[in-house]
């Protein structure tokens, strides 16, 4: 088991999640985070960190893809291990849905 990252992260970044865990698994890309699955040691502390509910465990129904998306994009992002100021505007995007297929940036 790990714990990923799900579109409710694109455009929040506050990286309070990225405080707090102990083998520094997070990777950032342009407008999201992603969780290394291989790195993870499911501890679970930073679930309850991430205001907009984020993070979960990988067993949770529906999260196939997004196991796939941080396994993948954790890669070839760069890590990131100490937290952030967000963007100023991140506010007004906390509750919009389909945050994935509207903004998500490869960031290749
Ligand atoms: S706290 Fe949640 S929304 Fe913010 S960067 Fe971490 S995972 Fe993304
Ligand atoms: S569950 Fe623990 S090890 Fe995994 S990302 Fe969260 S804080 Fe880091």
């Amino acid at each position: 088991m790990t714990y990923i990252v799900n579109d409710n992260c694109i455009k929040c970044k506050l990286t309070d999640c990225v405080d707090v865990c102990p083998v520094d698994c997070f990777y950032e890309g342009k407008n999201m985070l992603v969780i290394k699955p291989d790195e993870c040691i499911d501890c679970g502390v930073c679930e309850p960190e991430c205001p907009v509910d984020a993070i979960t465990a990988d067993t949770e129904l529906g999260n196939e893809k997004w196991l796939e998306i941080n396994k993948k994009f954790s890669e070839i992002w760069p890590n990131i291990s100490e937290k952030k100021d967000p963007p100023a505007d991140h506010e007004k995007f906390k509750n919009e849905k389909n945050k994935y297929e509207k903004y998500f940036k490869e960031n290749l």
